[in-house]
């Protein structure tokens, strides 16, 4: 069972989808508006969100942005449309998944199952050790050998976002992305200029790559030096 939060104006809706969530087993509070939301969201502690788009204060987007300002809860999206641009907007905002109304209770359970199974699995990171390297997210310390990094908190999420996909090519929109939560193009300089200052510190060069390898074109690849 989960505590699942509903922000839908709609009242036909939003009656339906407590009823068909409650029967699934799940505890559910719900807002007809973006600001009662946002308000819910913060007293509530919810495990997950159903958010609508079409709300009659905020937009949804604005709902999902000031949400993913606070915290990581789940979102999933309850759209009209599947071929919306805006949920590709809120997908690349941070929005977990979408259902396109109407639905069926057994789908929406599902996705919501689904999103809640990802976000237990991500919600207790591990170190991460990739060569000498080791990255703890949870103390936020990072060390090379017996060498504790002094980073920056961009480093480190650029750090650890490199080395949580070792061995993979991450592009530079990625680490834009993830790192500094920005969507539409730009900042590929901001970048190039953490990744030289992160090189700096582990104590290696552009031309003389030990794990940073940069894909010319492309992104940077995290790999564990030959040892
Ligand atoms: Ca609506």
């Amino acid at each position: 069972m989960a505590h699942l939060l509903v922000i839908e104006d709609d009242a036909a809706i939003r009656a339906s989808m407590i009823r068909a969530l409650g029967d699934l087993g799940h505890a559910v509070s719900s807002s007809p508006t973006g600001m009662a939301g946002l308000q819910s969201a913060l007293d509530d502690n919810p495990d997950l969100i159903l958010l609508d788009l079409g709300l009659p204060d905020l937009d949804g987007h604005s709902v999902l942005s000031m949400l993913r300002a606070v915290g990581q809860v789940p979102v999933i999206i309850v759209t009209a449309r599947d071929d919306d641009p805006s949920v590709v907007k809120a997908l690349d905002a941070g929005a977990d998944d979408y259902i396109v109304k109407p639905f069926t209770s057994e789908l929406l359970d599902a996705r919501i199952r689904a999103v809640l199974r990802r976000a237990s699995s991500s919600s207790e990171p591990a170190t991460i050790t990739v060569g000498e390297l080791s990255i703890d997210p949870t103390s936020r310390q990072a060390r090379l050998g017996d060498q504790a990094l002094d980073l920056t908190r961009r480093e480190f999420d650029l750090l650890y976002l490199l080395a949580s996909r070792a061995g993979e090519v991450v592009t530079k929109r990625e680490i834009l992305s993830e790192v500094w939560r920005q969507v539409y193009g730009g900042g590929e300089r901001t970048v190039d200029v953490h990744l030289s200052w992160l090189r700096r510190k582990l104590g290696e060069t552009a031309s003389e790559p030990v794990y940073l390898h940069s894909v010319r074109g492309v992104g940077i690849r995290l790999d564990a030096p030959p040892s």
